[in-house]
C-alpha cells in the first residue's frame, strides 16, 4: 500500500476508534496507538464517565459505519428529564413535542469496545495498546512511542498523524509549542465546579429503582445531581458541585458533613443510595473545562479532532456527539478530496472550528439552565410552550431540539437560531398575559426570526 494511505491515529477513545473504523472501511492502512490497556480485556472504569447521552449527531456518524442498529441494542432511550425539586413532587419534562425525538443512555466502555472490535475486524488496522505517544514531529508525521509493557521506545511514521487523544492531547500540545510558526491560538477555561460519580444500584429482584426512560435531575441552584440509566438496572449519578463555598467539595471532607449535606439537599435520593458515603470518599473529583484552539492542522501532516481540538463541558451531552460528527464531516471531505490531506485538513478545520465553538458556548448555557432554571416558573412555562409548538407545528424545533435532534443543522446555526427563539419565548413567558397570546401568533413570530 502506498505510504499516502497510511494513517497514524493517536488515542483509541470514542473518536479515535470510530475514525480508525471509518478509515479502514475506506481502505486506508491505520495504526491506532492507545496509552491505556485494551478495554476489551474488561478493565473497569477506564473512561472518565460511566455512561453518556448519545443523540442524533452521534447516531448519524455511527450510521455511516453501519452500526446504527447494533448500537440500539446497548442503548436506553430517554424521552425527557425527570426533575426532582427540593420539597416538592418530581415532575417530568419531555425533550421534545415529537414522539420520535429522544436521546440514549449508553455505556462509554461498551460503545468503545464495540468500535474497537469493528475496527480490529479489518486486516489493515493495527491496534497498539499500552503504548504512549511521547513525541510528534508535525512536519514529517513521525511519532515516538513508548511501549509500557516491554519498555521499548520506537518511531513510526505515516502520511499523516491524527490526534484523537483527548483534552490533554500531545498532538495539540506539539502544535502549541510552535505557536508563532503556526499562529496557534489556545484557550482553556475551567468551571469553578467539578464532578463526582455515585450510583443507584438495581432493584434486588431486577429492574430500575426510578423511571428508566428519563434523565433525572436534582437541581439545587449552585449545584445539582443528574442520573442516567444503565442496562443492568443501575443508574450512574453525577454530582456537579462547586469548589470553594462552605458546602463545596473541599468543605465536604468528613462523613458527618457529607451526610448532613445529603440529608438537607437530597433527602428523596437517600433511600436509593445506601452506599453513597463510601462512594463519595472513594470516587475522585473530575475537572470540567472548555478548550478552544485554532488551527487544528499543521503542514497538511497533522490534525486534531474530538476533545483534542474542542473539549467542552458536558451539559448539552454533546462532547462525544460532536467528536463523532467530526468523523462524519472528515469522511465527507475524504469522499470529496481523496487523500489530498492538506485540502482535507484545511477544509475540515474551517468547517468544524466555528461549530465546535458554538456547541462549547451552548454547553455553558445549558449548565446554568440545568442548574438554576429547570424548576423556575418562567422557564417551565417556556418549556410547556415549546412542547405545544412542537406538537402543533412539525417544522418548529426548540433550541434544545435544534442542537439534539437536527443532526444535519450545523451547531453554529442551531446556536444562532436557538438563542433568538429563546429570547422571544422568554419575553412572552415573563409577561402576565402570556396565556392570552394565541399559539399561531407565537409561531408566526418565531418563523419571522
Ligand atoms: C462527566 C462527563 C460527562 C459526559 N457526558 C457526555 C454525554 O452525555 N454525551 C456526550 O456526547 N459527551 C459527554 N461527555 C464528553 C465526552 O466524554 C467526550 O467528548 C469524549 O470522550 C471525547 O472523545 P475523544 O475520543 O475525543 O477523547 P477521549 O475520550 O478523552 O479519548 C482520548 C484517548 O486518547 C488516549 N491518549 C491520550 N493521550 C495519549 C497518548 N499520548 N498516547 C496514546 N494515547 C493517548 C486516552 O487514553 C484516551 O483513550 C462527557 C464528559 C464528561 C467529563
Amino acid at each position: 500500500m502506498a505510504a499516502k494511505k497510511k494513517i497514524i491515529i493517536v488515542g483509541a477513545g470514542l473518536c479515535g476508534s470510530l475514525l480508525a473504523l471509518r478509515m479502514a472501511q475506506r481502505g486506508f492502512e491505520v495504526v491506532l496507538y492507545e496509552k491505556r490497556d485494551d478495554l476489551r480485556k474488561g478493565i473497569e472504569g477506564a473512561g472518565r464517565s460511566i455512561n453518556l447521552a448519545l443523540s442524533a449527531r452521534g447516531l448519524m456518524a455511527l450510521d455511516r459505519v453501519g452500526l446504527r442498529k447494533t448500537i440500539d441494542q446497548i442503548c436506553i432511550p430517554m424521552k425527557g428529564r425527570m426533575i426532582h425539586p427540593l420539597g416538592a413532587e418530581p415532575f417530568y419534562s419531555s425533550y421534545s413535542g415529537r414522539e420520535s425525538d429522544y436521546i440514549n443512555s449508553v455505556s462509554r466502555t461498551e460503545l468503545n469496545i464495540l468500535l474497537l472490535k469493528e475496527a480490529d475486524f479489518h486486516d489493515h488496522v493495527t491496534l497498539k495498546f499500552d503504548t504512549r505517544v511521547t513525541e510528534v514531529n508535525l512536519e514529517t508525521a513521525t511519532i515516538k512511542v513508548q511501549d509500557k509493557v516491554t519498555g521499548e521506545n520506537y518511531e513510526d511514521s505515516a502520511a499523516v498523524v491524527i490526534g484523537t487523544d483527548g483534552a490533554g492531547s500531545i498532538v495539540r500540545k506539539t502544535m502549541m509549542s510552535q505557536t508563532t510558526k503556526l499562529l496557534f491560538n489556545y484557550s482553556q477555561n475551567f468551571l469553578r465546579h467539578g464532578y463526582k460519580e455515585l450510583s443507584i444500584l438495581p432493584e434486588p429482584e431486577g429492574g430500575w429503582k426510578i423511571e428508566k426512560h428519563a434523565l433525572h435531575i436534582w437541581p439545587r441552584g449552585h449545584f445539582m445531581i443528574i442520573a442516567l440509566p444503565n442496562l443492568d438496572g443501575s443508574f450512574t449519578l453525577t454530582m456537579f458541585h462547586p469548589y470553594g463555598s462552605d458546602i463545596g467539595f473541599d468543605a465536604l471532607d468528613t462523613k458527618a458533613k457529607v451526610q448532613s449535606f445529603f440529608e438537607e439537599y437530597f433527602p428523596t435520593l437517600l433511600p436509593h443510595v445506601p452506599h453513597y458515603l463510601e462512594e463519595y470518599f472513594e470516587n475522585p473529583v473530575g475537572t470540567l473545562g472548555t478548550i478552544k484552539c485554532y488551527p487544528w492542522q499543521a503542514y497538511g501532516k497533522a490534525l486534531v479532532m474530538g476533545d483534542a481540538s474542542h473539549a467542552i463541558v458536558p451539559f448539552y451531552g454533546q462532547g462525544m456527539n460532536a467528536a463523532f460528527e467530526d468523523v462524519r464531516v472528515f469522511d465527507d471531505l475524504i469522499e470529496q478530496y481523496g487523500a489530498d490531506w492538506k485540502k482535507v485538513f484545511e477544509n475540515f478545520q474551517d468547517s468544524r472550528a466555528e461549530n465546535a465553538e458554538a456547541i462549547a458556548d451552548l454547553a455553558i448555557d445549558n449548565f446554568y439552565e440545568m442548574r438554576d432554571k429547570v424548576d423556575d416558573e418562567a422557564f417551565k412555562r417556556k418549556r410547556k410552550l415549546e412542547m405545544q409548538l412542537e406538537q402543533e407545528y412539525p417544522d418548529y424545533y426548540s433550541k434544545y431540539s435544534l442542537v439534539t435532534f437536527r443532526p444535519e443543522l450545523p451547531y453554529a446555526e442551531a446556536k444562532k437560531k436557538g438563542r433568538q427563539q429563546d429570547a422571544l419565548l422568554l419575553d412572552i413567558c415573563n409577561k402576565e398575559d402570556y396565556m392570552d397570546v394565541p399559539l399561531s401568533v407565537i409561531y408566526a413570530k418565531l418563523k419571522s426570526l
